[in-house]
């Protein structure tokens, strides 16, 4: 059996095309039936504004989910920056389990630190301190009884002011720092890291002899993935859609 991590696919309705490409990917894991667990570490969705925001195309992606889920896969979801208000509703209905950010797993013998990695980037001084305020659980009681309206036009605000949402417009996001690479390794008492976030797929060897793989955003035309067995350990790779 294999292990399998995706992230950065940012599903938005205005990408059908994406949309059709990674329901065939989960289609595609359901036949080859060897991914006993599939994370997805983050910004699966390209906003999410609450899981009572409900349409058509989310009901779409809830049904492929619990589709491959229904094969016996086990399916775990970690919040990005852009989808951090996915909640209970939404995995109970997908088949999903809701992961933290930072989470240990074992693959064989070796631990893994899986992030999404945003909180690595802490040169991005004003994204820090926004992320502070979005993950408290005050602000999330708050915005989630807005009306649906009301968080709509948050959002836009947000999105216009904020400087950090134009670097991620222009896929300028900054990249992680290194120290706190380290540092997050050394806490967890682990020698591999995976995230994603940053759009920059590499293996990086670093410097202390221990490894931190990036998984890559996906295109309507390509995506990334992490593939773990026992026999080929920790392979990563882009396909075509
Ligand atoms: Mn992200």
């Amino acid at each position: 059996m294999a292990i399998y991590f995706i992230s950065d696919i940012h599903l938005e309705p205005g990408r059908p095309a994406l949309a059709q490409g990674f329901a065939k990917y989960l289609q595609n894991l359901a036949v080859k039936g060897d991914a006993s667990q599939l994370y997805i570490l983050g910004d699966f969705f390209e906003v999410w504004m609450g899981d009572d925001f409900i349409n058509p195309f989310v009901d779409q992606v809830k049904a492929a989910l619990k589709a491959l889920s229904d094969t016996g896969t086990d399916i775990f979801l970690m919040h990005g920056n852009r989808d951090f208000l996915l909640g209970n509703d939404f995995c109970r209905d997908a088949g999903c389990t809701l992961l933290q950010d930072p989470s240990v797993i074992q693959l064989g013998d070796e631990k893994v630190l899986l992030m999404h990695g945003d909180s690595l980037c802490t040169e991005d001084i004003e994204y820090m301190k926004i992320r502070q305020v979005f993950r408290s659980e005050a602000w999330q009681k708050d915005f989630l009884s807005k009306s649906i309206e009301e968080r709509i036009a948050f959002a836009r605000q947000v999105r216009s002011e904020s400087q950090s949402d134009q670097q991620m417009k222009s896929a300028e996001i900054m990249d992680v720092t290194p120290s706190e690479v380290e540092r997050e390794l050394s806490e967890h008492g682990v020698n591999i890291m995976i995230h994603g976030h940053t759009h920059r797929p590499a293996v990086h060897n670093l410097d202390s002899g221990k490894t931190r793989y990036v998984l890559g955003d996906w295109s309507d035309e390509n995506g990334w993935e992490i593939r773990w067995d026992e026999d080929s350990g920790i392979k990563l790779k882009e396909f075509v859609l």
